[in-house]
C-alpha cells in the first residue's frame, strides 16, 4: 500500500491595516460569559435484580466533544485557507479568501466550510442567486473574512474599539472575533450557528457596503444590519440579509 501523502498548503498573507472600519461599536460590553456545553450526566445503572452473566464492560456514551477554548491572543499571523469552495449562482462570482489567525485551535478548514456555507445560502447578500460568490486562495479578490483572536481583532480593527468583545469590519476585511465565533453573544436571541451566519452576513455587509440599520419595530425582524451582538432592541434575531 502506498503511504498516503498529507498535503499541506498554508498560504501566509500578510496582516494589511487597513484605514476604515465600519461596524462602530460604542458601548463597554458587558463581560462575556463563557458558553459552556454541559455534559448531560447520564443516568445511572439502575438497581438491577440480577446482574448479568457474564462480567460484560457495559460501553458508557462517549463524552460530547469539549468546546474549544477561546484563545486570547493568537499568534498573530493570519493563514489562508487554500482551496476554493462552491459557486452560488451564476455570472462572475465576488472571489473571496477566508483566512485564520494561528494558535486558536481552531480547524481552518471546518471555519472556511461554515463560512461558504453563510456566503452561498441563498439568503445570504447573493440573494437567491443575483450576486454569486466563491471562496479562493489568492489572485484578486474583493473582501476578506479573517478569524482573529480578541487581542488580533482589536488591532486589526482599531481605531475602532472593540473591546476584546465585538467584531468589525476593516477595509475589504470582514474581522470576526474568535471569542464570538465560538461562544456566541448573549445579546443575540438565538442559538450559536444561527448567531455564526449573523456574524458572517453582518461584517461581510459592511465591506460590501452596507451601513447599520435600526430594528424597524417591536416583534419585527431585525436587519441583519442591526448590531445584534449588543442587543434587539425588541427585534427578533435574523442572520439573513434576505431570509
Ligand atoms: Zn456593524
Amino acid at each position: 500500500m502506498p503511504i498516503p501523502l498529507v498535503l499541506r498548503a498554508a498560504l501566509v498573507a500578510g496582516v494589511a491595516a487597513t484605514g476604515a472600519a465600519a461596524c462602530t461599536p460604542q458601548a463597554a460590553p458587558t463581560n462575556a460569559a463563557r458558553a459552556v456545553d454541559v455534559a448531560s450526566t447520564p443516568a445511572g445503572p439502575s438497581p438491577a435484580a440480577s446482574p448479568p452473566p457474564a462480567a460484560r464492560e457495559s460501553p458508557s456514551p462517549p463524552p460530547p466533544p469539549a468546546p474549544t477554548p477561546v484563545v486570547e491572543r493568537g499568534d498573530g499571523v493570519l493563514s489562508v485557507v487554500p482551496g476554493a469552495g462552491p459557486v452560488s449562482g451564476p455570472g462572475a462570482p465576488t472571489a473571496y479568501v477566508v483566512e485564520v489567525e494561528g494558535g486558536l485551535g481552531v480547524d481552518a478548514r471546518a471555519f472556511a466550510r461554515e463560512v461558504d456555507r453563510v456566503l452561498t445560502d441563498p439568503r445570504s447578500w447573493g440573494a437567491g442567486g443575483r450576486r454569486a460568490v466563491r471562496r479562493v486562495s489568492g489572485g484578486d479578490v474583493v473582501f476578506r473574512v479573517t478569524l482573529a483572536s480578541p487581542t488580533t481583532a482589536d488591532g486589526l480593527c482599531a481605531p475602532l474599539r472593540t473591546n476584546g468583545y465585538f467584531s468589525c469590519a476593516s477595509g475589504s476585511r470582514a474581522v470576526l472575533n474568535s471569542a464570538r465565533w465560538l461562544t456566541g453573544a448573549d445579546a443575540y436571541g438565538g442559538g450559536l450557528a444561527d448567531y455564526r451566519a449573523y456574524l458572517v452576513n453582518h461584517e461581510v455587509g459592511h465591506v460590501l457596503g452596507r451601513g447599520h440599520e435600526p430594528c424597524p419595530g417591536t416583534g419585527q425582524r431585525a436587519p441583519v444590519m442591526l448590531q445584534q451582538s449588543k442587543g434587539l432592541d425588541g427585534c427578533v434575531a435574523n442572520s439573513w440579509p434576505y431570509p
